[in-house]
């Protein structure tokens, strides 16, 4: 691994300083060091910023010449170069190493424009991770013009030989020419990045099966039916070693006493907890683990947050980058719903839950900061009202990292994954909770149907719109004030928020988020998924009084959750794209594409 960072050759301008002008003496060498000073914090969303266009040029450069010098030590004919090298594209933020080894081999190696362009197809190979529009870079030709003008007419040089393909392929197609082009002509002139990245690549893959399909059928279509072999799928994983063995030792132990070892390299060894699910010894050293777990959070929760929660409770949990397509909004509403219900029947017989959110914002998302906001603010009216008692707690923790998470997949009863059907790529949260033994309560999204399908769909609850449903309402005119009209116990939550109840010193604070879903279109839905989450929450809580089938169930999760490696990932990704098979001995792992 390697960890660039920009470094000024040159201290300080000694003429500026001999002139007694310190600032100009060491502004170039600032400038420089700024290039690697900050990671973008921002998260599915484009920031086009100009230093952010440079850094993605100074990585990606730095990586392609460290590339070929080693390359070189050993060979001499750069022919060879895909067979020593592979390049996978982690999104589109390093696509600018395209055009950078075009460069290299056209400007500095003399190889003609055939060899250097078939060298750099075999090289690279593109992984998207999101269609969410607003994430999907596009940089400004004239960001070109000033700072990489070669880079620029390279890729104009690759946009006019794919364009004149496209064209010989369909002809008489000038829409669809307009629609490929890696030149967006539309007012100001940009460069689509994942237009470049597809077009550069012998590979284009998703990171989950319904992801890769949707590729496929709408986000590049286009460029699926030119050519449809590059594209394929590679689900998600993650390493069994951190998400369980590292920070869950109470439930490996237990794990090891009862199949062994295996599962640490070979995670489908987790099958055999199946034969013991319903094996008393076994269920009640499982909830003695779950139960030390919740302990060990509660006090976590206590100490930053000065809030008891009942550790009998449901440990209901949404950990995840604060987005409006995530909808920890819906989340919200179930919260209201829940203690609005306990305030209409005080002495109704409840199951106890405990919501922990947690997650950050990038600083200039408005409404995902107001999100946060409003997840406190229901916090304090629901924690200090007496009549709740410790039948309901809410919980946000600050400061949402890795090291964060380790504590709180193993507490967790239920993981929330409720992502609008065909926004979240795949997700692997959803896959942490899975493994340590949490049932999930999900939407048809990204993984979490790959999940149902090896768990079992008896073992996890879906609600919502599927990706069909979501287009096809979308299509013929979605209207959430209707959802509101109709439903009574919605509208009481939603007129809550937006008259001030959780902000009664700011009664307007929170009413631009019911704007959202009432005046500006409900884009992800929410308003549609909120009966078949609520019913779906009530089949939760309905079996959470039947503790040893809420942990049968639970087992079955952690059983099911050979195919989340991430072993296996790179398997598939070794054998599919890299050309390398070793990687694959023993594993299961399916046909390649
Ligand atoms: C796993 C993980 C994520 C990804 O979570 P999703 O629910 O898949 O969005 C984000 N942040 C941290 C700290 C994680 O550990």
């Amino acid at each position: 691994m390697r960890l660039w960072s920009a470094k000024s050759s040159r201290d300080f301008d000694l003429k500026f300083f001999n002139e007694g002008n310190y600032i100009r003496a060491v502004e170039k060498k600032m400038q420089t060091e700024t290039i690697s000073k900050v990671l973008y914090p921002a998260d599915n969303v484009i920031e086009g910023k100009e230093l952010r266009f440079k850094q993605e040029y100074f990585l990606a450069s730095a990586t392609i010449h460290d590339v070929l010098y080693r390359f070189k030590k050993k060979h001499t004919d750069l022919r060879l170069l895909p067979d020593k090298v592979a390049i996978q594209l982690n999104d589109t933020h390093p696509a600018l190493a395209i055009p950078e080894l075009m460069r290299v081999l056209l400007d500095l190696e003399n190889v003609d424009w055939d060899d250097a362009w078939q060298i750099t197809q075999k090289t690279f190979a593109y992984t998207n991770h999101t269609i969410l529009p607003e994430a999907l870079e596009q940089w400004p030709v004239w960001f070109f013009e000033q700072i990489l003008p070669r880079h620029l007419q390279i890729i104009f040089d690759i946009n006019k030989y794919f364009l004149e393909e496209v064209a010989k392929r369909f002809p008489g197609d000038n829409a669809r020419l307009a629609r490929m082009s890696i030149v967006e002509e539309h007012w100001e002139r940009k460069i689509r990045m994942a237009h470049l990245a597809i077009v550069g690549s012998h590979s284009v893959n998703g990171v989950a099966a319904l992801h890769s399909e949707i590729l496929k059928q709408q986000l590049f279509r286009d460029f699926y039916e030119m050519y449809p072999e590059r594209f394929n799928n590679k689900t998600n994983g993650i390493t069994q070693r951190r998400w369980l063995k590292m920070s869950n030792p109470p439930l490996s132990e237990l794990i090891d006493d009862y199949i062994g070892n295996g599962w640490v390299t070979d995670l489908y060894e987790l099958e055999k907890l199946k034969a013991v699910a319903t094996e008393p010894e076994f269920v009640t050293r499982w909830q003695a683990v779950k139960k030390l777990n919740k302990e060990k959070l509660a006090a976590y929760i206590l100490k930053h947050n000065c809030i008891q929660v009942n550790v009998d409770s449901i440990f209901d949990c949404q950990v995840k980058r604060i987005h409006e397509y995530k909808r920890q909004l819906l989340n919200v509403l179930h919260v209201i719903t829940m203690y609005n219900r306990i305030k209409e029947n005080p002495a109704g017989d409840f199951v106890p839950r405990t919501f922990i959110f947690s997650g950050k914002a990038a600083p200039a998302y408005v409404t995902a900061k107001l999100i946060i906001r409003l997840i406190n603010a229901v916090a304090t009216v629901v924690n200090n009202d007496p009549e709740v008692g410790d039948r309901m707690k809410v919980v946000f923790l600050a400061n949402y990292s890795v090291s964060l998470a380790e504590h709180i997949f193993p507490a967790a009863d239920l993981s929330e994954q409720i992502s609008t059907a065909g926004t979240e790529a795949s997700g692997t949260g959803n896959m942490k909770f899975a493994l340590n033994g949490s049932l999930t309560i999900g939407t048809l999204d990204g993984a979490n149907i790959e999940i149902m399908e090896e768990v079992g769909r008896e073992n996890i609850f879906i609600f919502g719109l599927t990706t069909d449903e979501v287009n096809n309402t979308r299509s013929k005119g979605y209207n959430p004030r209707d959802y509101y009209s109709k439903l009574p116990e919605l509208r009481r939550v939603l007129d809550q928020i937006a008259g001030g109840f959780f902000s009664p010193g700011a009664p307007d604070l929170f009413r631009p988020i019911v704007d959202l879903l009432l005046n500006h279109g409900d884009y992800y839905m929410l308003l549609a998924d909120y009966t078949s989450y609520i019913a779906c929450q009530d089949e939760v809580s309905k079996l959470y009084r039947d503790q040893n089938e809420w942990t049968r169930r639970a087992i079955l999760n952690t059983a099911g959750m050979g195919k989340f490696s991430s072993d296996r990932t790179i398997a598939e990704y070794a054998r599919d794209i890299w050309g390398i098979s070793g990687l694959c001995q023993g594993r299961r792992i399916p046909p390649a594409w």
